[in-house]
């Protein structure tokens, strides 16, 4: 049996992969249209961004269904597809594995709207959707679900939730933080610091606490946000920055950090005890074998006890 993903990353740090969004725009998705249909319309561009992520040396891929939760597909009018869509998305990163050795993390973005009293959707239309969702990739044999991108603990709290509901072997929290605009911290536009979000997810029943994406969330504030969830929980770490800032070039959004500016920070990053290191908006699959090649020296080294071996080779 393969272990649980977070009973492996104790052992040894696993290497996650890069943008999906980003990668999607360059394989022809238009601005604004719905990646995650994808899944069904054009499974092959979906699973070649992931089969390069698996060849760079990525263990752990992500699904492509960040934006599928009955909510978010409603706006394209994909919302009866939901549960088609989620699975399908399992399936890619399956075929992505191609029989190596890795996990699939069931991806859940944000809802995209507000809850009442500030927005128009009640917390129960938010459960529904999201107990949908993480059905649908458990399921289909997601070996975790990441509910990510997130800013308020009220939303995270559903997320969590309907993952531990569907029966999720790893359940995993991720914050998105801003650095405030004197540069001094960070935290969630709704105003949630790390160690509150640390201290909340393990409440909750997660598994990982981790953060992704964010404004000026650079390899640098990654480490610190690290160092921050370790100083208040036990529980492994997960983080996946963006490739620095976006710019807007010829009118396509670019990220403006390179492969080998993100890297440098890997063996810092590392230092502090993230378990599972991946990126995301902006970062490509040469990002993720900058990635690799710092993990593996750091490895070499010693400074990281122990390799995780699988049992069962096949997923
Ligand atoms: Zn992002």
């Amino acid at each position: 049996m393969k272990p649980r993903l977070q009973d492996a990353i104790r052992r040894r740090s696993l290497l996650a992969d890069g943008a999906m969004g980003t990668q999607l725009m360059l394989a022809g998705l238009e601005q604004g249209s719905c990646g995650e249909a994808w899944n069904l319309a054009q499974p092959e561009r979906v699973l070649a961004i992931q089969r390069r992520y698996v060849e760079a040396g990525s263990e752990c891929l992500l699904t492509n269904t960040f934006g599928a939760s009955r909510i978010m597909l409603n706006r394209h009018g994909h919302a009866g597809q939901a549960a088609e869509i989620n699975r399908a998305g399992v399936e890619i990163a399956r075929r992505a594995f191609d029989g190596r050795a890795g996990y699939i993390i069931g991806d859940m973005g944000p809802f995209g709207g507000l809850m009442e009293p500030w927005g128009e959707f009640t917390a129960a239309q938010v459960r529904e959707a999201f107990r949908e969702q993480a059905r649908a990739l458990v399921e289909a044999g997601a070996d975790a679900i990441i509910i990510e991108t997130q800013t308020a603990l009220e939303e995270l709290a559903i997320g969590i939730a309907a993952a531990r509901e569907a029966g999720a072997a790893c359940v995993i929290g991720s914050m998105a933080y801003d650095v405030t605009l004197d540069g001094s911290t960070f935290r969630t536009m709704m105003g949630v610091d790390p160690e509150q979000a640390a201290r909340f997810i393990a409440d909750a029943g997660g598994d990982i606490v981790a953060l992704n994406c964010g404004t000026g969330m650079d390899m640098e504030r990654a480490r610190a946000a690290v160092e921050r969830y370790r100083a208040v929980t036990a529980l492994p770490v997960m983080a996946q920055p963006n490739a620095g800032q976006p710019k807007l070039v010829n009118m396509r959004v670019c990220y403006d950090e390179t492969p080998e500016q993100m890297a440098r920070g890997v063996e810092p990053l590392l230092a502090a005890g993230v378990n599972i290191l991946g990126a995301c908006c902006g970062s490509t699959p040469e990002h993720i074998r900058a990635f690799r090649k710092e993990m593996d020296e750091y490895c070499a080294a010693g400074r990281r006890p122990g390799e995780f071996e699988h049992e069962n080779q096949t997923l």
